[in-house]
């Protein structure tokens, strides 16, 4: 924790080991990260950090951008399409939510980094080796499948044969997230959206059109 004018400002120290410099940043949520070098001690990052007192004072005062909303306990998300209110874990700094338990810096109020963090890690973990077993299932080829914090799309799939899915799926229902997947993938067949290509889609999703109702109420999960 650092003191900065009277503000506690946690400290959270990451070890980059192709770092050259100890590299100061406050995240959005108030955090100051402090980038360790190789052969760097988190003793010389906090000193480092205590050094540019005045920079991140500077920043503290600066009009926070529009940014996402704030994630408190007890604030509600949707994941895997229900909704769940996000509580106190069993540790001092940990949230639960559904059958989840992540881990929080000390002295956060604003779990969404946090929350966020962990559910990009289980979309990693599912909506790849999904993919791969949709393709097998439609006898597609994929060469990667990326898992991507897109601003505004859901997923895209590239003439080489990439498919990228926004991680933010995790949080919609299975069917919806099948739906994207099968959508990405039926562009290997028809890179278009043409009356074919959506018949193509139809054949392998035939509900895809409860899916697209779907994401058209929830569009406010996309920012
Ligand atoms: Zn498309």
């Amino acid at each position: 924790m650092l003191s900065v004018t009277g503000r506690e400002v946690p400290v959270e120290f990451v070890r980059k080991p192709r770092a050259r410099r100890y590299i100061l940043r406050l995240r959005p949520d108030g955090v100051a990260r402090v980038t360790i070098p190789r052969g760097g001690s988190q003793a010389e990052a906090l000193a480092f950090a205590n050094r540019q007192h005045e920079w991140i004072a500077k920043q503290l005062l600066k009009p926070r951008p529009a940014g996402p909303a704030e994630w408190l306990l007890g604030t509600e998300i949707l994941f895997r399409g229900e909704r769940c209110l996000l509580g106190a874990g069993a540790g001092p700094h940990e949230i639960r939510f559904a059958d989840q338990t992540a881990r929080v810096a000390p002295g956060i109020t604003n779990l969404r980094h946090a929350v966020e963090r962990q559910l990009h890690r289980l979309a990693v973990a599912e909506l790849v080796p999904r993919t791969l077993e949709l393709a097998q299932l439609h006898q597609l080829r994929v060469t990667r499948v990326s898992v991507r914090n897109q601003r505004s799309r859901w997923g895209s799939c590239s003439a080489r044969g990439t498919i990228s899915l926004n991680w933010r799926l995790i949080q919609t229902p299975p069917f919806v997230r099948d739906y994207i997947i099968l959508h990405e993938l039926m562009h290997l067949r028809e890179m278009n959206h043409s009356a074919r290509y959506w018949r193509c889609v139809e054949d392998v999703c035939p509900d895809y059109r409860v899916a697209e109702a779907w994401l058209k109420t929830n569009h406010g999960l996309l920012r």
